[in-house]
């Protein structure tokens, strides 16, 4: 299924560190870049799969295809960070894990919120984070 492009954000106000680009990856942050989220699916037991890796956790199948994430998820847990360091010194913000409606859950950060008003099970949305080397950080936002 393919989805609408999510919102790459070009300066995001949440520092956004640049991912290093293994080769078997590079398809998935080239999607970043174009404000798409790819997951792996098994097309041997059907379960999408998270972090992307080429062989499935649940059956151990290579027979594995990149999908394309709808972009749409909640709160499963999170945290709001109060003293962050390096990059993250401009706190606070928020550490989040995400269920994607596809399943898997994701760590991430919620932006573009009041991280006081941030609530388990809050249904969130993607938006991307420009890196400074072209890809982008998935990220969520309270859903609009
Ligand atoms: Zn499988």
């Amino acid at each position: 299924m393919t989805y609408p492009a999510s919102e790459v954000v070009e300066e995001p106000a949440l520092f956004a560190p640049a991912p290093e680009v293994a080769p078997e990856l590079r398809e998935f942050w080239d999607a970043t870049s174009e404000g798409r989220l790819l997951l792996r699916r098994c097309t041997v037991c059907d379960e999408a799969i998270w972090y992307p890796r080429p062989v499935c956790p649940f059956c151990h199948s290579t027979r594995t295809v990149w999908e394309q994430a709808s972009g749409r998820g909640h709160i499963y847990t999170y945290s709001v960070v109060r003293r962050g360091t390096g990059g993250y010194a401009d706190a606070p913000y928020v550490l989040a894990y995400v269920e994607l409606a596809e399943g898997p859950r994701v760590m991430t950060n919620i932006v573009d919120c009041d991280t006081d008003a941030v609530e388990i099970g809050q249904a969130v949305e993607l938006v991307f984070h420009r890196t400074a080397e072209g890809t982008a950080l998935p990220r969520f936002r309270p859903a609009r």
